[in-house]
């Protein structure tokens, strides 16, 4: 651009600018007026219709409360963009300012940890929280938090006293061990087991168990982070016992087995069972720890259920150590729970890190009642909430489902139409993706022209934003509510609140 080019555009820029500016002054006598219609924060906050929030929330968070909404409006009526609405005769009226005020205060009071509803289809999943605990184990843990315990405090001497004290005989009568300890997950008792007993040395394991679970728990890493050195034998799908024999070293501390938890190997497959492994691991003198995962205390498939190994049955067959959760089968609270030979457990409790995975009272006052419901297999399935809800009979489902389909097509309106019919559970946390149990549900397909995944994901979205969200899934261009996890008593609330659905 050439000189005069350039003043030219500078002078019609002026221009502008001055159009600008006498636009700008009208507009700002109107801002100015608008403005001035505003209350005080003071007014507001002595208003007769801020008492009740104050009283609610207290003068501090209401007043910050009216002075964000204030401010906010300030800059919507600079910007102009002011949504003035219905109430334009008073766009600031009191009423007004409590009432946006009132919602951010109760978003604001709202807990972060949301209660939701479950209907995955996956009982024990782990970012729903797993399993849900029986009300004995709750009640026991507000006793515990609301009241001194013994947590360390020997009532007998008088003395200092262990907390795994509480609770270690209860799970070698339950388990068929001779010693256990407890820590804050299974991850935990297994980076603990591995800390203690193979620090700088090596831990022998098959290449088909380097299990990874979902949230970045990997054998090989946890390994690292013991300290250990990972010796790997066999091959992804054979493992033989004389691959363990030809590993076994001077540097070897111990046979390691690791639950395949959440996958399968299947066609031309060998792995060596433990009461082959064990025989060997003693002939040179050394453990096998077995990292069960769900570990369950009772045999599942008297219920019907798929076979898991149970931790007793895994002591049995010569494993020194077993680590599993506490709340995946065992159905009780977050927990790893490391059970085996005395003087194992004794090192394992010796060693540093014990102290900093130790579990607060709030799990041992939960685990110490679960537990204590295994004492009456029994009363087991109607007591122990995970069992019950993966026992539950698909016609208990199926009926759920007929009852609450009118209410959920009526919310739901043209736009999608929503079914009864028959899909499957997941047992979750572990468990094998191939082992379903039969349930009901309801199926919510898009009506519209065109393809369903966006309106799915619409509805999906609208369940989420619901006052309890409603968790579901989309598979198979439909959007499935597996109702195993809405127990009868929660079924009312559920009914009740899909009126809320805005689609
Ligand atoms: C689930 C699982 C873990 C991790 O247990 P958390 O209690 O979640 O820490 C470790 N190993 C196996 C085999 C598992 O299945």
């Amino acid at each position: 651009m050439n000189e005069s080019a350039q003043q030219g555009a500078a002078a019609t820029a002026q221009v502008i600018q001055g159009e600008h500016d006498q636009h700008n002054q009208v507009a700002s006598h109107a801002l100015n007026a608008l403005l001035a219609q505003m209350p005080a924060v003071e007014r507001v906050i002595a208003s007769p219709q801020a008492q009740p929030l104050i009283a609610q929330h207290g003068r501090t968070q209401v007043l910050a409360a009216i002075r964000a909404t204030l401010d906010g409006w300030r800059r919507d009526a600079q910007a102009g963009t002011l949504a003035t609405g219905a109430s334009a005769q008073a766009p600031f009226a009191i009423e007004r300012v409590i009432a946006d005020a009132d919602q951010a205060l109760a978003l604001r009071a709202q807990s972060a940890l949301r209660t939701v509803f479950n209907l995955t289809g996956t009982v024990l999943h782990t970012n729903l929280g797993r399993a849900l605990l029986p009300d004995v184990a709750v009640r026991a843990v507000v006793q515990a938090l609301t009241q001194p315990a013994n947590l360390e405090f020997d009532l007998a001497t008088g003395k200092r006293g262990d907390r795994d004290d509480l609770i270690d005989a209860l799970i070698c009568e339950l388990t068929g061990a001779e010693a256990a300890t407890v820590v804050n997950n299974n991850a935990a008792a297994v980076l603990l087991t591995l800390s203690a007993l193979a620090a700088r040395k090596e831990v022998i394991v098959s290449r088909g168990e380097l299990v990874e679970i979902g949230g970045a728990f990997r054998i090989p890493d946890i390994m690292s982070r013991a300290g250990a050195r990972l010796r790997e034998v066999g091959t992804t799908n054979r493992t033989h016992l004389k691959d363990y024999e030809a590993a076994i070293g001077a540097r070897t501390a111990l046979l390691m087995k690791v639950h395949c938890s959440n996958y399968a190997i299947s066609g031309f497959t060998k792995s060596v069972e433990l009461d082959e492994l064990a025989p060997l691991a003693r002939k040179h003198g050394l453990p096998v720890a077995v990292d069960l995962g769900s570990g369950t205390l009772a045999d599942l498939t008297q219920w019907g259920l798929p076979a898991e190994p149970t931790v007793r049955a895994t002591v049995e067959a010569g494993a020194d150590l077993v680590t599993f959760s506490g709340d995946k089968l065992l159905g009780g609270p977050q927990a790893g729970l490391i059970v085996g030979r005395k003087e194992l457990i004794a090192k394992i409790k010796k060693h540093p890190l014990k102290r900093a995975l130790r579990v607060g009272k709030l799990t041992l006052a939960a685990l110490e009642p679960v537990l204590k419901l295994y004492q009456a297999p029994e009363f087991l399935r109607e007591r122990l909430t995970t069992l019950r809800l993966l026992t539950r009979p698909a016609n208990e489902m199926h009926e759920a489902a007929t009852r609450v389909l009118p209410a959920l097509q009526r919310a739901l309106g043209d736009g999608y139409e929503a079914s009864v019919e028959p899909m499957l559970s997941q047992i979750g946390s572990g468990a094998l993706p191939v082992d379903v149990l039969p349930s009901s549900g309801l199926v919510v397909r898009y009506r519209g022209k065109g393809g369903s995944g966006r309106a799915l994901l619409r509805l999906e979205r609208a369940l989420r934003a619901l006052p309890r969200p409603v968790i579901g899934r989309i598979a198979d261009d439909a959007l499935r509510l597996d109702l195993r996890c809405l127990e009868s008593a929660e079924e009312a609330a559920f009914v009740t609140q899909l009126a809320e659905l805005r689609l």
